[in-house]
């Protein structure tokens, strides 16, 4: 491949940072935006270009998530399948009553739990979570990690809304022999499976998968976003939990912790989100691009997906319920068991209350991306294969709202690295402020027409 194709093409790549463990000419940074960027100097020779295009999900037009979750999921003993789920043995909504692992988590703890049970039952001997950056000196706060007991996968509980890349701890991985257990966003777990295709090392380690549902990516800059709101410049923030639970409020109204300086002086601040500009997940500020050009809501390759249960039965309870959508049969026996001891507290669930947790996610991320193909074929620029053929059938209004959020998150990443240029918050609210009002116009205009 040559280096001015990469380019053209880099930009919906979700910049997993396989392809630099792939390749040594490739590396992985992160950007002026806070989004992480493959760089390249020289046009890669066929051996290498072949492997770089089959790990990259959006340059590998032959294999999709489909045709690898029938793969591993499709031949197995009572298994279902459902076109927007995937595959899937169980679907549940709960929470874990073991410990304080709900407590601690930013749904109900079945991110953290599972690692747990993994471990404990000596099926892996390491886990691969998301956690803190120990050197306070970098300017990336949190980076995959290995965890090799208990206290330390606990440690690594909570959504992290901050990019992260693989090359790194995938390279120890490959160095240090074990059984690990590996968390990711869907596009990070089909990047693990086409990786596995290819690496015999990394494929017989990487013993189980669980999937985050992941409504998009954001920037690094989302952070300082959100703490320059509450009086803690950007670069003077030290730590961020982003699902904070308040207890006196439904489980989507969370809160920010968030520790810094503040003139000079360290603080602690909590504040609830729904206090904060441009929290419309909707309108996705500091959006990834490539979040946009993926199809996978349900993250089908992962043997486990837990999300958050968006579902009215289950927001009001503050403390917050996992969804949960198991595919692979060891786990199964895992969480069977958690609640037959009494450790998981899960309700069955139908499969169109999965889906409807996740309802507005699936129209956005996999229905319209329909239209956001067509732009692109319309402009006549290169883009990925996706499951969904590009279209033009959505009603006008969706067509608004999709060119508005494109617009949102475009701007969002420029007219806040002008901001912090200016030491000026007020000017990056009022300029996003006018695009935030024409999409939220929108919406009161629809909301009119239908009343009609
Ligand atoms: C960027 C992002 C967007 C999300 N969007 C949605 C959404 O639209 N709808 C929805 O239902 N759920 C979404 N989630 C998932 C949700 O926020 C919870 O993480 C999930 O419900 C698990 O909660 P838990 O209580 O079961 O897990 P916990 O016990 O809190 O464990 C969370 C696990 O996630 C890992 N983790 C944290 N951040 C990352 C990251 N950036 N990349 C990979 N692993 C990470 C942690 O290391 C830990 O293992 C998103 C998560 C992320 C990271």
């Amino acid at each position: 491949m040559k280096v001015s194709e990469f380019i053209v093409k880099k930009k919906y790549s979700e910049a997993s940072g396989v392809t630099a463990l792939v390749c040594e000419d490739i590396s992985v940074e992160l950007n002026g935006y806070g989004c992480y960027e493959e760089m390249v100097d020289r046009d890669l020779d066929d051996e290498l270009d072949e492997v770089v295009r089959f790990v990259s999900p959006n340059l590998n037009g032959e294999v999709d998530e489909s045709m690898l979750a029938e793969k591993l999921f499709g031949l197995e003993d009572d298994i279902h399948h459902d076109d927007r789920l995937g595959y899937y043995r169980s679907l549940y909504a709960g929470y874990v009553v073991e410990g304080d692992y709900r407590m601690q988590a930013s749904s109900g703890g079945m991110g953290t739990w599972i690692f747990k049970e993994l471990f404990e039952n000596d099926l892996i001997d390491g886990v691969i979570p998301v956690k803190e950056n120990p050197d306070k000196s970098s300017p990336i706060m949190f980076q995959y990690d290995i965890s090799r007991s208990v206290e330390e996968i606990r440690a690594g509980a909570k959504t992290k809304y901050y990019p992260v890349e693989l090359s790194q701890v995938l390279k120890i991985v490959r160095e240090v022999e074990g059984r690990y257990a590996i968390i990711g966003i869907p596009s990070f777990i089909m990047v693990i499976r086409l990786l596995c295709e290819k690496d015999e090392i990394i494929r017989s380690r990487i013993k189980f998968t669980v999937g985050l549902i992941c409504g998009h990516q954001k920037s690094s800059k989302f952070t300082d976003f959100l703490t320059w709101q509450v009086g803690i410049k950007p670069g003077d923030v030290t730590s961020i939990d982003y699902r904070k639970k308040l207890l006196d409020r439904p489980a989507d109204k969370y809160g920010i912790e968030v520790s810094g300086t503040m003139s000079g002086v360290e603080v602690n601040v909590i504040c609830p989100i729904s206090e904060l500009f441009g929290q419309d997940w909707g309108e996705g500020y500091f959006k990834v691009e490539a979040s946009d050009f993926t199809d996978d809501v349900f993250n089908e390759t992962a043997d486990i997906t837990v999300g958050d249960a968006w579902l009215p039965k289950y927001n009001s309870d503050s403390k917050g319920t996992s969804i949960i959508i198991i595919r692979n049969k060891v786990i199964e026996k895992l969480v069977d068991h958690g609640i037959s001891s009494g450790r998981l507290v899960l309700d069955p669930l139908d499969k169109e209350d999965v889906f409807q947790s996740q309802a507005s996610h699936y129209r956005h991320t996999h229905d319209e991306l329909a239209y956001r193909l067509y732009k692109k074929d319309k402009a006549g620029e290169w883009r990925p294969k996706k499951r969904v053929e590009a279209s033009n059938e959505i009603s006008t209004m969706r067509k608004k709202v999709q060119d508005l959020r494109e617009e949102i998150y475009t701007q969002s990443h420029i007219v806040f690295k002008k901001a912090v240029e200016l030491d000026d918050w007020n000017y990056f609210e009022s300029e996003m402020d006018k695009l935030s009002e024409e999409y939220k116009q929108l919406y009161r205009v629809n909301a009119r027409r239908k009343k009609v």
